[in-house]
C-alpha cells in the first residue's frame, strides 16, 4: 500500500530513515518549515532553510523514491522573535509561489501571545493571496485553548474550512475539529501525544473522513516510520483497507492537491529511482558506491 507522511521534518533525518520509509511504502511526504530547536537569530537563516526545503531536500528524497512537497512559514515560537518574525513575513512572499509548496505552514499558537495572534492573521491573509491551503500547529500547552482559537481565527478572516489542516490533535481536540470542514492531522509519537492504539481507537469512533496521520518526525525522539506502523496497526484491528488508504493515502493527497501544486495522478504513479543524477554537482553517494537506477 502506498502511504503519505504530511509532517514531517526530513533535513533532521538520514538517509537511512528515507531508506526506510520508501521500503515502508511511503511514496511522498510534506515538510513543514519549522523551529530548529534552537532560535534563528536573522532572516538570512529562514532564506536558506526555505531553499534547502525546496532544493536539496526534495532532491534527496527523490534519490529514494520519495516525492518531497513542503509547506512554508513564520512558525509560532519565532513568531514571538522580533529579531526575524516581521523580516520572514516579508520574505515569504518570494518563496510561497514556488513549485512544491503546497500550504502555508506549521503556522498556529504555541504559548498564544499577541504576536501569535498577529501573525497567524498575517499569514492566513498570505495563504489567500497565493491560493494556498493552511497547516495549523496546535500547541502541547492548553492544546484544547488552542484549538479553539485556531479555529476562530481561521472563522474571523473567513478562510474556508476546507483549506485548513489542523494537526497534532487528541481526543479532546479532534471532535472540536470534525464539528467544522477542517482536516485533521493526528501525529503519531512514540511516548507523548498519540499513539497507534489510540489512533485505530479515533478512526473506529468517527470514521475516516477528513482524518489525516503523520509522524511529525523531527530532531527529537520520533519515528519517521510510524504512518505505516499505524497503517499496519488498523489492520490488525479489522479496519477495512479501503478505511486505511483513506487515511494514509488519499486524505493528505485531496489535501494538499487543493494548493494546485500536487497533482494526484502523476504522485499515485510513483517516482522512480536515479542516483545518478546530481543536485547542483552534489550526489548522496559516497565513492565508490554503485548507484540505484529503478524507473
Ligand atoms: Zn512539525
Amino acid at each position: 500500500m502506498k502511504m503519505f507522511d504530511p509532517h514531517i521534518h526530513m533535513t533532521s533525518r538520514t538517509t537511512d530513515d528515507y531508506e526506510a520509509m520508501s521500503a515502508a511504502g511511503i511514496a511522498a511526504l510534506v515538510e513543514p518549515a519549522f523551529w530548529l530547536g534552537q532560535p534563528r537569530t536573522n532572516v538570512g537563516t529562514f532564506e536558506d532553510y526555505f531553499l534547502a526545503l525546496l532544493g536539496w531536500e526534495r532532491f534527496r528524497a527523490s534519490q529514494f523514491g520519495v516525492r518531497h512537497f513542503c509547506t512554508l512559514a513564520l512558525n509560532p515560537k519565532e513568531a514571538n522573535d522580533p529579531r526575524v518574525a516581521d523580516a520572514v513575513i516579508e520574505l515569504l512572499p518570494r518563496y510561497l509561489g514556488k513549485d512544491g509548496v503546497v500550504a502555508v505552514g506549521e503556522i498556529g499558537y504555541d504559548d498564544m501571545t499577541p504576536a501569535e495572534d498577529r501573525y497567524f492573521g498575517e499569514q492566513i491573509e498570505l495563504a489567500r493571496k497565493f491560493d494556498l491551503p493552511l497547516l495549523v500547529h496546535t500547541p502541547h500547552r492548553d492544546k484544547k485553548k488552542g484549538t479553539e482559537r485556531s479555529i476562530a481565527i481561521c472563522r474571523e478572516h473567513k478562510f474556508p474550512d476546507e483549506l485548513v489542516l489542523i494537526d497534532h490533535n487528541n481526543e479532546e481536540t479532534l471532535p472540536l475539529v470534525l464539528e467544522t470542514g477542517c482536516w485533521a492531522g493526528h501525529s503519531i509519537y512514540p511516548h507523548t501525544k498519540m499513539d497507534e492504539d489510540r489512533m485505530v481507537a479515533l478512526v473506529k469512533k468517527y470514521g475516516t473522513t477528513r482524518m489525516i496521520v503523520n509522524s511529525a518526525a523531527d530532531w527529537g525522539v520520533s519515528d519517521p516510520l510510524k504512518v505505516p506502523k499505524t497503517a499496519a496497526r488498523m489492520r490488525e484491528a479489522g479496519i477495512s483497507e479501503q478505511d486505511i488508504a483513506t487515511v494514509v493515502w488519499t486524505n493528505p493527497l485531496a489535501f494538499f492537491a487543493q494548493s494546485g501544486r500536487l497533482e494526484i495522478d502523476e504522485v499515485e504513479r510513483g517516482a522512480g529511482i536515479d542516483q545518478r543524477e546530481k543536485f547542483e554537482g552534489n550526489s548522496v553517494l559516497r565513492g565508490g558506491q554503485t548507484p540505484v537506477v529503478r524507473p
